[in-house]
């Protein structure tokens, strides 16, 4: 079969998933990591992967089939991937959800004026919860589509505990409530308060001479992050948090409940356990990837989000063999 050539641009958490996830995918070669910083100072998983600076992208433009964008979704791709879909096809996983509109219209006119196929917000959320909700709305028309995160680290509020005065380092989890859960489950559609579907947990090292109790009560109360959730707050020492909170694990459940006619309720659900919430999601982009060059080959141009792509065409079955062995 064909063999899929895919650069990775940009070297963080999730260009590291990409570089181990192209590892288990048979049909694709990873011709190089694109990097913004020196290639020098890179360190592939890999030692033989080539690394080049972003400059030399167009230099590759007949060598890569699908570059996948792995900068962040604050700052580096609203720049990155309106100008990467005029030159490339390009699997993303931008996930500012309310920007998300304004996001796909830059992506799709310079993507559709070079035939390029540029599929964005791909992932987990935005992703696979994303297509499990449309399913879940679809199927069940009278219902409720309910959604839990973690037991995850959240990113955006770890940074907002380490912004804290009196802080020297700390991680936030955010903890999907398990009485809320059961009550999904039981097909009874409840109605659910923010404070009653989800709760934080912090793991914070003090500053020294730093007091305890104003840091818990600067923490507990800051508005929009964890003033709408009940908070806890753990003192460790900078030992533990380097030994015991350095893994990236998250996760969640996709719930959809609803009621086919007076008498019965059906609940659906779709649930994740991630060690790795980036090797997770670089998995979910390579995917893609395949789907992209092939609708790229189907002259299906321009922006393109996960409800636009047909299962099979992940896949590296032929549609003969999936109707065979999955239908
Ligand atoms: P990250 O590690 O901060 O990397 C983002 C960019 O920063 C990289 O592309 C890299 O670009 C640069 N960078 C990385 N490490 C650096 C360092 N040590 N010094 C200087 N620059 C560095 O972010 P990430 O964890 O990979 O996440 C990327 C995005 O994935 C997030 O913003 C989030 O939006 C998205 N995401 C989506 C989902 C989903 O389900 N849809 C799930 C998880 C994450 P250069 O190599 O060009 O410098």
């Amino acid at each position: 079969g064909e063999t899929i050539r895919i650069g990775i641009a940009g070297y963080g958490n999730l260009g590291r998933g990409v570089e181990a996830a192209v590892e288990k995918n048979a049909d694709m070669n990873l011709v190089g990591i694109f990097t913004r910083r020196s290639p020098a100072d890179l360190a592939p998983l890999r030692p033989q992967t080539p690394v080049y600076n972003m400059d030399e992208l167009a230099a590759h433009e007949d060598g890569i089939d699908v570059l996948i964008l792995c900068g962040g979704s604050k700052e580096d791709l609203p720049q990155q991937g309106p100008l990467l879909a005029a030159q490339f096809n390009t699997v993303d996983s931008f996930d500012t959800h309310a920007r998300i509109p304004e996001y796909f219209e830059s992506v799709d006119e310079p993507a559709r004026e070079n035939r390029k196929t540029a599929l964005i917000s791909a992932g987990w959320d935005p992703g696979m919860f994303s297509i499990n909700r449309v399913y879940g709305e679809a199927l069940l028309p009278d219902g409720d589509t309910y959604t839990f995160w973690g037991r995850g680290l959240s990113q955006g509020h770890s940074d907002a505990v380490r912004r804290v005065p009196g802080v020297a380092g700390g991680v936030q989890y955010t903890l999907p409530s398990q009485p809320a859960i059961d009550k999904v489950r039981s097909g009874s559609r409840p109605q659910l308060e923010t404070r009653q579907k989800h709760t934080r947990e912090c793991f914070v090292v003090l500053e020294q001479d730093a007091e305890p109790a104003a840091v818990r009560e600067a923490i507990v109360t800051m508005p929009h992050y964890f003033d709408q959730y009940d908070t806890e707050v753990h003192f460790i020492s900078a030992e533990e948090l380097a030994r015991d909170h350095r893994a990236m694990p998250h996760g969640g459940f996709a719930i959809r409940s609803g009621n086919t006619s007076s008498e019965h309720a059906q609940v659906i659900e779709y649930s994740l356990t991630l060690e790795s919430n980036p090797e997770f999601t670089a998995s979910v982009l390579v995917a893609y990837a395949r789907a992209v060059h092939r609708m790229n080959k189907q002259d299906q141009f321009g922006a393109k989000t996960v409800f636009d792509v047909p299962p099979g065409l992940l896949s590296p079955k032929s549609a003969a063999d999936l109707r065979a062995e999955l239908l």
